[in-house]
């Protein structure tokens, strides 16, 4: 494979649902530690309002790739989530019609399940492995210690293994590739490498962000690094990461990324992302390819 290469590629946004979350989720105190963050989420009393959950579809010369998988209709169903939970009992309102899934909307597009050639998941939280039932055929990457972690915690931090299809046995991301502006190394996902996941823990342990080079952009496709690209301009961090220092050293070393080559952030929850996708806003407007 080769490194730092970037091919033609087209990105969509497909929304599947909207969650709606106590403010103290997407943005907390910089002072406080993780166990005074998870209290204030508990505590807040203010909304959000809903914000997209996404997923996006990468159409790339080598084949489909999907990251994440976005949530599930289920998730009206009583019993389907954890009830003694208190964060899934109180602080957040997921709602996601049946039509909305990513399997149907990925026929409605006219791609089967089967015609993805991987499925690129950032994390294992709950609301984005909502859709993962509907790819039997796939092959499907995670990091092996976002996996370890949510089976090892059963629910309790966010991810709900109980909810996973009983086939899901993905595969963990291979980071032998190279080191990619500030990060140590990379997981190369297409032979031409324009398409790679770098480590952005914190969040999740085992947080990635996969890459996507254009002929003239580079898309971070960042999952939960940010819930809003403000936010993380702010380097402000949400209020369930794991590890609030460990989610700013990932969000800073993207925004050096970004420094470097233009760069389009897509976050799965940014209600600005299709916007900036359609138009291709980038995070630092001089930051230029070299010639
Ligand atoms: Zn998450």
């Amino acid at each position: 494979m080769s490194t730092g290469g970037r091919s033609s590629l087209k990105i969509t946004a497909i929304r599947t649902g909207t969650g709606n979350c106590h403010i103290r989720q997407i943005a907390s105190p910089q002072h406080l530690g993780t166990i005074r963050r998870r209290a204030g989420i508990l505590l807040d009393r203010e909304w959000t309002g809903p914000h997209p959950i996404y997923a996006y579809v990468i159409e790339h010369p080598e084949g489909l790739l999907l990251v994440d998988t976005g949530d599930t209709a289920r998730k009206s169903d009583p019993g389907y989530m954890p009830g003694l939970n208190p964060f899934f009992r109180y602080c957040i309102d997921i709602r996601v019609a049946p039509e909305e899934e990513i399997g149907a909307q990925l026929t409605a597009m006219g791609i089967e399940s089967r015609d993805l050639r991987q499925i690129l998941m950032t994390h294992l939280h709950h609301d984005h492995t909502g859709g993962l039932r509907h790819f039997p055929h796939s092959r499907i990457l995670v990091s092996a210690e976002c996996l370890t972690a949510a089976r090892r915690w059963r629910g309790l931090i966010g991810a709900v293994p109980r909810t996973w299809p009983t086939w899901f046995d993905p595969e963990p991301f291979a980071f032998s590739g190279p080191p990619v502006g500030p990060f140590a190394r990379s997981a190369l996902l297409t032979r031409d490498g324009s398409i790679l996941a770098v480590e952005t823990p914190g969040h999740m342990a085992g947080h990635v962000s996969i890459l996507a080079r254009s002929e003239n952009l580079t898309y971070v496709l960042a999952g939960d690094l940010t819930y809003r690209e403000d936010l993380l301009m702010a380097d402000e961090v949400d209020g369930v990461t794991e590890n609030p220092a460990q989610s700013l050293a990932s969000q800073r070393a993207v925004k050096q990324l970004a420094q470097s080559e233009p760069t389009v952030l897509l976050p799965a929850h940014d209600p600005e992302a299709t916007m900036r996708l359609a138009s291709g806003v980038t995070m630092y407007p001089t930051a230029a390819l070299a010639p």
